[in-house]
């Protein structure tokens, strides 16, 4: 994962947003340690919390 000067700066949090109910969940969106697996887990993490936290508003 190699990005531009500012690109995730600019970008970042608008790819992290879900669309509808698909949430996206991938080290390429993650806020650290994006490109290894450790980005997978916690974006994974963040947007397992987020589901919970949709469902509990139901
Ligand atoms: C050779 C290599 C070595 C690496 N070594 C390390 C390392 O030592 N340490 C480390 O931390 N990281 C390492 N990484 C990086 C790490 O593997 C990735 O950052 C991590 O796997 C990304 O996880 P992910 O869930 O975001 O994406 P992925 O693991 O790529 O998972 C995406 C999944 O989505 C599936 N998919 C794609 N399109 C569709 C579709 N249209 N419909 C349904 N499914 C789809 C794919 O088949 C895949 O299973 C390495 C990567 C490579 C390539």
């Amino acid at each position: 994962m190699t990005h531009r000067p500012g690109q995730l700066t600019r970008d970042l949090a608008e790819l992290q947003q879900p669309q509808g109910a698909v949430h996206f969940s991938t080290t390429d969106n993650a806020n650290l340690w994006g490109g290894f697996i450790d980005g997978a887990i916690e974006s994974g993490l963040r947007e397992a919390c987020r589901v919970i936290e949709e469902l509990r508003q139901r």
